[in-house]
């Protein structure tokens, strides 16, 4: 989400003359795209406003923006605090940083817009063109959350759900099971992926298209955080582990090359060790790949932060375990694809080396040897080794065609 954000808001500056810059201190404006979600956000904030202020103090002072989710949640905070940021724009409202710029620029007076402000983003956003596109792209299928687990500020930060995909016209519904159709039917784009944050958006026509659609990769993050469904109730999460064990069930029925990432929160208030054993439980029974786990930390504002945390010894420990359960799957998943060819959608070549970059079917990042590819094709890769986190090998000029 961050990402396309990012993009979009290049792409919108763009239009008003604004160019990217790799030197720091060339740089008349900086833009700080921020992400709530995880710790130390707002003070990682506050961090990079030192150094930029470090760096610019016998220079200039260059325009300072904060946008995203930090710049909503703490605003008026972040005003009071920190004199050196000119404006303040939230995540619903970033399709209007170009004018914030012009009107700052003309009155010099500071802005905090951070308004919910939904319905017209989408709307406007629909008009920019997409200049970041290179080997992929991302879409936004959904913005905000009205889901409300205990542990999370999105709903607070992006406020209610709002789809752009979802809606109905003479009588039919449109969802996002609709737009992956549509994007399968597109012949040069080979590829399609999409993000869940939650196992109840699983739906059956969602899962269908893992069925009907080769270009649907059968790769789902779809987020668990615990396998115990006491925490789940605790964090309100609104389904239970048996319900999330036949979401899987159904996707592996229609497609059984189907692997499964998830994102784990240990010692959430509550958890015990027979909680988390049953998260361990879960973990071994569906061999989860790609995943991520932290620690519970509480966000301010939300429900979770009131209540009493559990011993931070205990939940580290906690962690290790599971993270290293996490990477031997990983390790045994990586092992499977040694001397086998495997599919690489290349995204680029490595600097000042006759070596490429890609992913395969399943994300994994594939580093390679070949004298005759292009960034874009789709390839066989002979896989000669591996590691937790990426494979290793080479290709020769066998092209694959696009599906
Ligand atoms: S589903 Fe829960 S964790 Fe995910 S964004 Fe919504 S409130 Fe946050």
């Amino acid at each position: 989400m961050n990402i396309y954000d990012s993009n979009r808001i290049y792409d919108l500056t763009s239009r008003i003359g604004f160019k990217k810059t790799y030197v720091k201190e060339e740089a008349d404006c900086f833009i700080l795209n921020t992400c709530h979600i995880r710790e130390k956000a707002t003070e990682k904030v506050y961090d990079e406003i030192g150094r930029i202020k470090k760096d610019f103090k016998k220079k200039k002072k260059p325009l300072v923006i904060v946008s995203g989710c930090v710049a909503q949640a703490e605003s008026e905070e972040i005003m009071k605090r920190e004199p050196y940021v000119d404006i303040l724009i939230g995540p619903q409202s970033y399709h209007k940083i170009s004018d914030l710029i012009l009107s700052y620029s003309r009155k010099k007076q500071k802005i905090n817009e951070t308004e919910f402000d939904v319905v017209n983003k989408f709307d406007e956003l629909e008009k920019v063109s997409n200049l970041q596109n290179k080997i992929s792209s991302y879409l936004t299928i959904q913005e905000g959350c009205d889901k409300f687990c205990h542990f999370c500020v999105v709903p607070y930060t992006r406020g209610p759900e709002y789809s752009a995909y979802n809606f109905s016209k003479n009588n039919k519904n449109f969802t996002l099971s609709s737009l992956i159709r549509e994007l399968n039917n597109i012949k040069n784009l080979k590829r399609i992926r999409y993000v869940t944050s939650h196992p109840k958006d699983m739906t059956e026509d969602l899962i269908n298209c893992h069925k009907d659609c080769e270009k649907l990769m059968p790769i789902i993050h779809l987020p668990i955080q615990s396998g115990s469904d006491k925490i789940l109730t605790l964090m309100n999460r609104k389904h239970n582990r048996n319900f999330y064990l036949s979401a899987i069930k159904k996707l592996k029925n229609v497609n059984k090359d189907i692997k499964i990432s998830s994102d784990f929160i240990i010692g959430y208030p509550g958890e015990t060790e027979k909680d988390f054993e049953e998260t361990l439980d879960l973990i071994q029974k569906i061999g989860f790949v790609n995943s991520y786990s932290f620690i519970f930390s509480p966000r301010p504002g939300t429900p979770a932060a009131e209540k009493k945390l559990n011993n931070l010894s205990k939940s580290k420990k906690r962690l290790i375990k599971l993270q290293d359960i996490l990477e031997k799957l990983q390790l045994e998943n990586n092992k499977n694809y040694l001397k086998q060819y495997c599919e690489v959608l290349i995204e680029n070549k490595l600097d000042n080396q006759e070596k490429y970059f890609g992913r395969t079917k399943y994300m994994t990042p594939v580093i390679f040897d070949s004298n005759n590819c292009n960034p874009g094709e789709l390839i066989n890769v002979k896989i000669t080794s591996f590691n937790q986190n990426n494979l290793f090998g080479f290709h020769k000029t066998n092209k694959v065609q696009a599906a």
